[in-house]
C-alpha cells in the first residue's frame, strides 16, 4: 500500500531523517491557524498519489498574503484526475542541490537495491534511461541491519557525508515498515543541511496486518470484497466479465478474449473446489461492475463439481447474459440444470468467448 507524502515523511522523520516543518490541512481556512507557525514563505503540496505531481500543478508556492487564496485554488483542483482533499503546507526550502535516494526490493536478487544520484529532482526514469551510469547502485542482503560503510562511500561519491546518515535511516525505515520501496526525490541540500523534500513509501501488501494497517486503501471496495472471499481478482478496462478456476485457465480466457478483439472487465479466479456459495458470490461480484455487459464462466470440474457451479450461477440471479463453459465432474448434470433455466451453454472455451465478444458488439 502506498503512503501519502505526509505519512511517509512522518515515518522518515521518526527514523531520523530531517524533513521540512509542515502541517496537514483539510480546508483552506484551516491554514489560518498555522500561518504564524510557518515561515513567511512556504509551499502547498497536494496530497495525491500521482507521479509528476509538481509538473501537473499539484505544488504551489505561497506566502502569508496569498496562502489561503492559493490553498483554496489547490483544493478546487484535481491532479491527473485525483481530487485534492488534503494539502501539506510546508516550510519552503532554499534548494542548493537536489539528490535522489531510494531503496527497493530487487525481486531477482531478493536483496535491497539502493540507488543514489547527485542528479535528483523530478525525472529519475529519464535519467535511468539516458545516463544510467549517473545512478550509483548497491545491493544489500535484507538480513543486514545496517548499510556497511564501504557501500555508503561507493554510493555517495562527492555528496555530503550527512547523506550517508540519511541513507542509513532510510534503510532502517525501509526494514521496519516492511517496505518494497522507500524513496526521497529530491533529497535537498540547503544552507541548514539536508532535508527530504519529498517522500514515497510503499508497504508490502502481505505485511499490512503486521504493520497494523487494517484497510488497504489502494484497493477498490470490490477488490476488498474479493479478498474476503479469497478470490484472485483484478479489475481491467473492458466490458466482458470473466470467472475461471485456476490462474492458468482464467488467463487463457483473457488471452482468447483479446484474440477475438474483445476487452475483459476483470480477472477472477475462484480457486479450486468452488461450491455453489462461492460461485454465486463470484458471479454477483463481477455482475456488480458497472461496465460489465456479459459474463463468461469458464470452469473445469475436477474437485469442483459442475452441478454446484450451475446452482451457484442460477442462485446469483443476475441480469447480464452469462456464457457458461463447463467440463469435467458432473458436467451433464450442470449443463442440464442451466439449460432448463434458459442459460446459453457452449461446447468449448473458444465458442464461449466468441459468443460473448459478439454479444457485446
Ligand atoms: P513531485 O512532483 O510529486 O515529485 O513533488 P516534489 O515534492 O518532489 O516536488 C517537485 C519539485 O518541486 C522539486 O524537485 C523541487 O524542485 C520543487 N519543490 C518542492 N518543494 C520545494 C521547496 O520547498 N522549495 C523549492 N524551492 N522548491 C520545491
Ligand atoms: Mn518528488
Amino acid at each position: 500500500m502506498k503512503f501519502l507524502e505526509h505519512e511517509a515523511k512522518s515515518v522518515f522523520s521518526e527514523n531520523g531523517i530531517p524533513v521540512p516543518k509542515g502541517f496537514l490541512i483539510h480546508s483552506a481556512d484551516e491554514l489560518a491557524g498555522y500561518l504564524e507557525q510557518l515561515p513567511p514563505e512556504f509551499v502547498l503540496k497536494a496530497q495525491v498519489d500521482v507521479g509528476g505531481r509538481g509538473k501537473a500543478g499539484g505544488i504551489l508556492m505561497a506566502d502569508r498574503k496569498n496562502g489561503i487564496e492559493n490553498a483554496k485554488a489547490l483544493f478546487g483542483k484535481s491532479i491527473k484526475g485525483v481530487a485534492v482533499k488534503e494539502i501539506l503546507a510546508e516550510e519552503r526550502l532554499e534548494i542548493q542541490h537536489e539528490y535522489y535516494a531510494s531503496i527497493a526490493v530487487d525481486r531477482s536478487t531478493k536483496e535491497a537495491l539502493i540507488l543514489f544520484t547527485e542528479e535528483g529532482g523530478v525525472d529519475i526514469e529519464i535519467l535511468a534511461r539516458e545516463r544510467p551510469s549517473a545512478i550509483r547502485r548497491a545491493s544489500l542482503p535484507l538480513l543486514m541491519t545496517d548499510i556497511p560503510p564501504f557501500m555508503l562511500r561507493d554510493l555517495l561519491g562527492e555528496a555530503p557525508r550527512e547523506a550517508g546518515k540519511v541513507l542509513q535511516s532510510l534503510y532502517t525505515a525501509f526494514c521496519r515498515k516492511d517496505a518494497i520501496l522507500a524513496e526521497i526525490n529530491p533529497l535537498v541540500a540547503t544552507p541548514a543541511g539536508l532535508f527530504a523534500a519529498d517522500a514515497k513509501l510503499i508497504v508490502d501488501d502481505n505485511a499490512l496486518r503486521r504493520q497494523g494497517i487494517s484497510c488497504n486503501r489502494d484497493m477498490t471496495d470490490r477488490e476488498r470484497e474479493a479478498e474476503r472471499h479469497g478470490f484472485s481478482y483484478v479489475e481491467l478496462e473492458g466490458n466482458i466479465g470473466v470467472i475461471g478456476n485456476g490462474a492458468g485457465l482464467t488467463m487463457a480466457t483473457l488471452d482468447l478474449i483479446s484474440f477475438f478483439k474483445g476487452k475483459a472487465a476483470n480477472f477472477l479466479d475462484v480457486g479450486g473446489g468452488a461450491d455453489q456459495e462461492r460461485v454465486m458470490h463470484a458471479v454477483r461480484l463481477v455482475a456488480g461492475v458497472p461496465s460489465v455487459k456479459v459474463i463468461i464462466v469458464n470452469l473445469l470440474g475436477g474437485i469442483t463439481r459442475c452441478d454446484e457451479v450451475a446452482r451457484g450461477i442460477i442462485a446469483a440471479g443476475i441480469s447480464q447474459e452469462v456464457f457458461v463453459r463447463l467440463a469435467g465432474t458432473n458436467e451433464e448434470e450442470g449443463r442440464s440444470l442451466l439449460s432448463e433455466r434458459g442459460y446459453r451453454m457452449v461446447g468449448s472455451m473458444e465458442e464461449a468467448v466468441r459468443a460473448a465478444v459478439e454479444a457485446v458488439r
